[in-house]
């Protein structure tokens, strides 16, 4: 394969090379801000699953750096975009860094330095990486927390869904408690059939939640994004009990109350006063006097689809002395007499 038909395939990598991005996907995070303005007035953020660190960079030139991005790269414009380059360390023009800004990134994989950014290397699902992150903050609260984690995919689609679940859960716990009041949560979701339950579970404690698809982002790839805006939690929710992190091994739900503790009622018939539906009775049942006879259905059906199926093997018919499995008759016989 020549060296440039990958950037014949795809322009996004070619314009993030171009570009000094150091992965495609910042242009992901540019697309979202650019229809949700998330960066808006942000000056704390977090970056989960950070590495190689294309977010990280976007929150550096844009927050710490102060510089100035034009978004998508569109094929038929000219490259408005030139003045985007070298953040890392090296470059000419004179940067005046807001050192009001902090920036926490955290992946498993180790990651190259970029101004502004605190660095850390962590598993997101691990209490003690979440205690890490929410210790930056000393007692301050973020702005905004994204999270573009995904696991190594197995191709076995509900597991990897499974395990991008816990990424997200984890993201979400990390964000509730970092995040002050109107902060914004962005996540990787994978396109799926439980998307709309997710998004109203973000309803509970953000006022806005869309779910988006930029267009950097592959038709054929089942990722979307899912933009949370203005973290508004029920009155007395604590964070801080919030699974996956409850108790860690033990799962004591007692300590929960109030609005950390919502149950949901399920009403159980299951006293001993009725029949069991998935107990397999006697026909003679116990404290009955009248010896058990068989009935007919009362209405059987009038039309039933197999009806038609005359010359198809038939199942013996099941008399009280049968073995209870009945071996069909071989294919091409009958077994009416
Ligand atoms: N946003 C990044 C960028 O722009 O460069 C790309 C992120 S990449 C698609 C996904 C990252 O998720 C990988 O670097 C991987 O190491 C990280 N990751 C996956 N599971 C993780 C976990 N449990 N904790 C921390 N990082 C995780």
């Amino acid at each position: 394969m020549g060296k440039g038909s990958k950037d014949k395939r795809d322009i996004y990598y070619r314009k993030a090379k171009e570009h000094g991005w150091r992965a495609r996907s910042a242009y992901k995070l540019l697309q979202i801000d650019e229809k949700y303005d998330i960066l808006e007035g942000v000056s704390k953020a977090v970056d989960l699953c950070a590495a190689p660190g294309s977010w990280s960079q976007v929150l550096s030139r844009r927050l710490y750096l102060k510089q100035k991005i034009t978004v998508s790269p569109r094929y038929d414009l000219d490259d408005s975009n030139d003045n985007q380059e070298d953040d890392d360390g090296d470059e000419d023009e004179k940067i005046e860094p807001d050192e009001n800004v902090k920036i926490v990134a955290v992946d498993l994989q180790p990651m190259a330095p970029l101004p502004g950014v605190i660095q850390l290397q962590g598993d997101i699902t691990k209490l003690s990486t979440a205690q890490e992150i929410i210790k930056q903050f000393e007692g301050d609260f973020a702005d905004l927390v994204v999270c573009d984690g995904a696991p190594d995919v197995t191709g076995l689609h509900c597991i990897d869904i499974y395990i991008q679940g816990q990424l997200i859960l984890a993201a979400l716990h990390i964000a509730c408690n970092v995040l002050g009041k109107e902060g914004t949560f962005v996540a990787k979701i994978f396109r799926g059939k439980d998307n709309d339950l997710l998004h109203n579970q973000f309803l509970t404690i953000f006022k806005e939640v869309y779910i988006f698809k930029p267009s950097s982002s592959r038709n054929s790839s089942i990722e979307a994004f899912i933009v949370a805006k203005k973290y508004n939690p029920p009155e007395g929710f604590d964070p801080k009990l919030m699974t996956p992190f409850l108790n860690v091994g033990e799962r004591n739900f007692d300590q929960l109350t109030g609005i950390n503790r919502i149950i949901i009622p399920f009403m159980v018939c299951g006293d001993m006063s009725a029949y069991d539906s998935d107990v397999t009775y006697p026909l003679q049942l116990e404290g009955e006097e009248e010896p058990y006879t068989y009935h007919e259905p009362v209405q059987k059906p009038i039309d039933p689809p197999y009806a038609g199926m005359k010359n198809m093997p038939q199942p013996k018919p099941v008399s009280d002395d049968s073995p209870e499995m009945e071996v069909l008759a071989k294919p091409g016989t009958s077994t009416k007499s």
